[in-house]
């Protein structure tokens, strides 16, 4: 089965009933795959989001099996990493002064964190990644790392054969977990009261003030809040001691979680049930106008490309329709040149076309960081030297559309 239809009944955060729609997209193309072949057969899905009007928890109406997406993930942290996580790890690194405490990353990815600890002669470390091309890497890197999805089952033998870990990471995986009560089960089992969580997600505060549609694809089934995240962590009788946001993704919550019910909660954070709304409100003015922004520079007789064919970038060009204005797009990982974006059906080509083809604007679609932007940018200065125009969008930059040009 490739589709499930989220619980309609209850919220996962604070089980409530009262579930009502948020926004819907509509019919929107798989933005996980590439298309080898222009008549490569696509899956499409209606992308909708729904929301709690209790405690305001948003989560994607219906999500694909996590098999279709995760088997082969195609996403190496260590090739963007996120300017920020040697920072957090230094800081992790601090608080721990036995070189034995066991170390977990849930959703290591490549061992790209766990290989920051292993240099710094922290050697009980372990991975947990369930994309096999990712495995395979963090093998080839000399990180332990077990190839499964986390669960409660999975908690069990980790804690039989390696023990309570003192720190546990987990970035960045919490938006993608649709069975999110057995995972929060199975980290409340893992721990003791000497047990560090750490974990990070996008913002859906941030997500919402800036109307970023990016964000939204079929991988990302959940959308929390502090005070969302909060209220499933009281469940399990958790505590967040420590938060720090970051720019990562357009806008990142970390939090430092301890199991103890003595902590006292931070009061300030407040329930803001009917917040999901500015989502909407946003969301709808920026489609409009991104589509009018690429519309009008069409109509002036301009040839436009994209930059990047990432998930966020081949969601957003779907769901603004601005394929319409786009040639195609180009991407520096030169596996992805001769393939198709799913939905718009435009090709893929390696950097160089940009310059045997010199196109009047070349539109970088939305990434993680701001650093990985300003690096695309600065290697293609000569095509700006030579007339060109990028545009760059949120969620990096305080606007939302901004033209980069000699002028
Ligand atoms: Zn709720």
């Amino acid at each position: 089965m490739l589709v499930n239809n989220c619980s309609d009944k209850f919220c996962r955060v604070c089980l409530s009933s009262n579930i009502s729609e948020l926004i819907s997209f509509g019919e929107q193309p798989d933005s996980s795959h590439l298309l080898v072949a222009k008549s490569s057969k696509f899956y499409a899905h209606d992308l909708s989001l729904k929301y709690c009007k209790d405690c305001g928890f948003v989560f994607i109406r219906d999500y694909v099996c996590p098999d279709m997406l995760y088997n082969e993930y195609k996403w190496v942290t260590s090739v963007y990493p996120a300017s920020h996580v040697s920072d957090l790890c230094q800081e992790l690194i601090k608080e721990f002064s036995d070189s034995e405490d066991f170390i977990l990353d849930i959703g290591s990815n490549d061992g790209y964190i766990l290989k920051l600890f292993q240099d710094k002669g922290f050697n009980n470390v372990l991975g947990i990644e369930p994309a096999v091309d990712c495995y395979n890497k963090a093998l080839a890197n000399k990180v332990p790392t077990i190839n499964n999805y986390f669960s409660f089952g999975l908690s069990n033998e980790l804690k039989i054969k390696y023990g309570i870990p003192k720190l546990i990471i987990c970035r960045h995986v919490l938006e993608h977990i649709s069975e999110l009560e057995d995972f929060l089960r199975g980290l409340d089992y893992l721990m003791d009261s000497s047990t560090l969580l750490v974990v990070e997600f996008p913002d859906f505060e941030a997500i919402s003030e800036k109307g970023d549609i990016s964000s939204i694809w079929e991988q990302h089934v959940n959308y929390f809040t502090e005070y969302t995240f909060s209220c499933i962590l009281k469940r399990f009788n958790l505590s967040i001691i420590k938060k720090q946001s970051v720019p990562y993704g357009g806008g990142s919550i970390i939090l430092y979680i301890r199991k103890n019910n003595n902590i006292k909660q931070n009061n300030n954070i407040i329930a803001l049930a009917d917040r999901p709304k500015i989502f909407t409100d946003n969301s709808i003015k920026n489609i409009e106008y991104i589509s009018r922004f690429f519309e009008n520079l069409k109509l002036s007789g301009n040839r436009i490309v994209a930059y990047g064919c990432g998930a966020r970038g081949r969601c957003l060009i779907n769901i603004t329709e601005i394929f319409k204005y786009l040639d195609y797009v180009i991407d520096d990982d030169p596996l992805k040149a001769g393939s198709y974006m799913p939905g718009s059906l435009l090709p893929v080509f390696t950097p160089e076309k940009l310059y045997e083809d010199m196109p009047d604007y070349c539109f970088i679609t939305p990434l993680n960081s701001k650093d990985t932007e300003m690096k695309i940018i600065k290697s293609h200065s000569k095509f700006i030297e030579c007339g060109g125009k990028f545009i760059e969008m949120y969620p990096n930059s305080s606007k939302k559309l901004i033209e980069i040009s000699n002028t």
